[in-house]
């Protein structure tokens, strides 16, 4: 298909068909090696099990019965039309169901302690009041109570039911958590509901609202620098559970990696077209595109990454996701949800997402990066730094194109999906720095 004579040397198969790929952005080495790609992708569960009546709703803490369980609930969406309520309280968390909740991590990543001790942070009026609010009926006062005991026994010192209010209604590590575990009328425990079994709508109201909750959790910290947003999938990706949601964790730096590509920008601005869209181009590894030129998104085949993984560009010319417009955001919904269903349900991913830090002097578009988590690097890896990834960039491409294709037949994808060679030039065209 290609040869050593790519002039970015990015990727190059040997004559014995050994895929020898360098991350552009990363400068991770990556071999594919030849007769590893057929494995099966999807994990042998250890028992499937029989649903009882009602268990549906009740597998684990994210699950719908079970609303007590996570921290005071900052905003819901109920009803076809994925209406917003917020700030429901402990008494009425049962009057709705919620398609989509969002609330604080009962054990964060970055802390509300740390906010406080490192950076001073104190809580607006506006949250202290809810923190009272919340205290100020039994079944608030109790739900804090229960809360703040896991927490204590967890971390070992204990807090005053206020402080523990506090904190738990105004942390910066939020979950957004989709309504069902498994699908609807699941018999067993492994019919989960993954990003790809919702439908195109409710997969775009999911993301939209992820999209609100980092513009909001941003507003709402004013140390950080960065909100890092990402969705595990399935225990092998680190996934605590076998239940749809995504993560926000506010933090007050942007990371070693955001940092090597605010390096590399500095010196080509257009490197994301260069670098990225370009070579997938030249190299055929466009999956599919979606919204109008400009206003959508556009995804490839990924080169140098440690696992299968599908890189999703905006192709706006806004950077940070909660300036995208409604219709922009909507386009990268529909195509993440088209390569979630295309993986399959029962294979682990990463979902990461990259953009513009708001501090940052050089424009960066918004990006998602879906990676298949089907390898363990062990210690061939450790001590080379080489990974070995079994399926190369076009192999990954060809099956993504022959998925997406019978699914659009099924009637699974949004409407307008542009997949494989029903590509335009235009679709490729990223107008992040225009
Ligand atoms: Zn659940």
């Amino acid at each position: 298909m290609t040869d050593a004579a790519l002039p970015s040397a990015v990727l190059t198969r040997l004559p014995d068909g050994t895929v020898k790929q360098v991350g552009a952005l990363t400068g991770t080495r990556v071999w594919t090696v030849p007769g590893r790609a057929n494995r099966p992708l999807e994990l042998p569960r250890d028992e499937v099990r029989t649903l009882a009546p009602g268990e549906e709703k009740r597998l684990c803490a994210f699950c719908e019965d079970r609303y007590l369980e996570t921290t005071p609930e900052k905003a819901r969406l109920v009803g076809p039309e994925h209406t917003e309520l917020r700030h429901v309280g402990a008494d009425a968390l049962h009057d709705t169901v919620a398609e989509f909740r969002r609330f604080g991590n009962l054990f964060e990543i970055v802390s509300a302690e740390y906010w406080r001790e490192d950076h001073g942070f104190r809580q607006p009026a506006s949250v202290v009041e809810w923190a009272q609010e919340y205290l100020s009926t039994p079944a608030g006062r109790a739900h804090i109570e229960r809360l703040a005991a896991i927490r204590s026994a967890a971390s070992g010192f204990g807090q005053s039911l206020e402080e523990s209010a506090l904190d738990l209604v105004g942390g910066s590590h939020d979950v957004v958590v989709a309504r069902r575990h498994v699908i609807d009328g699941a018999v067993t425990d492994d019919q989960l509901a993954s990003a790809g079994a919702l439908t195109p709508d409710e997969h775009a109201a999911y993301l939209a609202f992820t999209v609100q909750a980092l513009a909001e959790i941003a507003a709402a910290q004013p140390n950080a620098a960065y909100v890092a947003v990402f969705q595990n999938w399935l225990r092998p990706a680190g996934a605590s559970f076998e239940h749809l949601h995504k993560q926000l964790v506010a933090i007050d730096e942007h990371g070693p990696q955001t940092d090597h590509e605010l390096r590399l920008l500095a010196g080509d601005r257009h490197l994301y077209q260069r670098a990225i869209a370009d070579v997938a181009v030249a190299e055929r590894l466009v999956v599919a595109a979606a919204g109008g030129p400009g206003h959508g998104a556009v995804a490839f085949a990924g080169v140098g990454h440690r696992y299968p993984a599908f890189e999703i560009y905006s192709t706006s010319s806004a950077n940070l996701p909660q300036e995208h417009t409604a219709d922009e955001v909507r386009a990268v919904s529909d195509l993440l949800h088209a390569l979630h269903a295309a993986t399959g349900v029962h294979v682990p991913t990463n979902e990461e997402w990259h953009y513009r830090p708001p501090g940052a002097g050089w424009p960066m578009p918004w990006r998602i990066v879906l990676k298949w988590r089907i390898s363990t690097p062990a210690g061939f890896e450790g001590g080379t730094k080489i990974y070995v990834n079994t399926i190369d960039p076009w192999e990954l491409r060809r099956r993504a194109v022959e998925s997406l294709l019978a699914l659009r037949d099924e009637g699974r994808l949004a409407p307008g999906i542009r997949i494989g060679d029903e590509m335009t030039p235009d679709d490729v065209q990223l107008r992040y720095a225009d």
